[in-house]
C-alpha cells in the first residue's frame, strides 16, 4: 500500500532499450546505467509545459518513456543536462534559478548549452543507434 502510493507520487521507472543506452554510452563516452529516467511523473508534470526536467543523476518524464526514446534531440539533451551539468557540478539547483530569472527559459547559458550539444551530437548518436541495431526501435528514431 504504502509502496503504490509512492509510485502514484514520484512515477514508474523506466529501462532504456538496450541499444539506446549503448548509443548514448557511446556518445558521452561513459556508462548511463546509474542514471534513473523516471516515467509519468508526477514532479516533471507539475513543471508546466516540460516533457522533461533533470536532477543529479535522474531524468524525470511527464510523457511515457517510449515517447521520450522516439525523440533523439530530447534525449540527447536531458542526458547532457545530466551528464556534462549535474554530473561535473556545474549545474546545480540555485545555479540554474539564477540563470533562469536572468535570461528565462530558453535563453540561460544550461539550456543554450544542451541544446547546441544536441544538434552537434544527433547524426553521430542515430549512426550508434543504427549500429547498435535494434530492429524495433529504429523505425520511430528518425
Ligand atoms: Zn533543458
Amino acid at each position: 500500500m504504502k509502496r503504490e502510493l509512492r509510485r502514484l507520487l514520484v512515477g514508474r521507472r523506466y529501462v532504456l532499450p538496450p541499444p539506446v543506452a549503448l548509443a548514448l554510452e557511446r556518445v558521452f563516452g561513459e556508462p548511463v546505467g546509474g542514471i534513473l529516467v523516471v516515467e509519468h511523473s508526477r514532479y516533471a508534470r507539475a513543471h508546466l509545459g516540460m516533457c522533461a526536467t533533470t536532477r543529479p543523476n535522474r531524468i524525470l518524464l511527464a510523457i511515457d518513456g517510449q515517447q521520450f526514446v522516439s525523440n533523439a534531440d530530447l534525449v540527447l539533451h536531458e542526458y547532457f543536462h545530466v551528464i556534462r551539468q549535474w554530473g561535473t557540478g556545474q549545474l546545480t539547483r540555485w545555479r540554474y534559478l539564477m540563470e533562469l530569472m536572468r535570461c528565462g527559459y530558453w535563453d540561460n547559458p544550461f539550456e543554450r548549452e544542451a541544446r547546441e550539444f544536441a544538434v552537434e551530437a544527433v547524426e553521430r548518436y542515430r549512426r550508434y543507434l543504427g549500429e547498435a541495431g535494434s530492429e524495433t526501435r529504429r523505425g520511430e528514431l528518425t
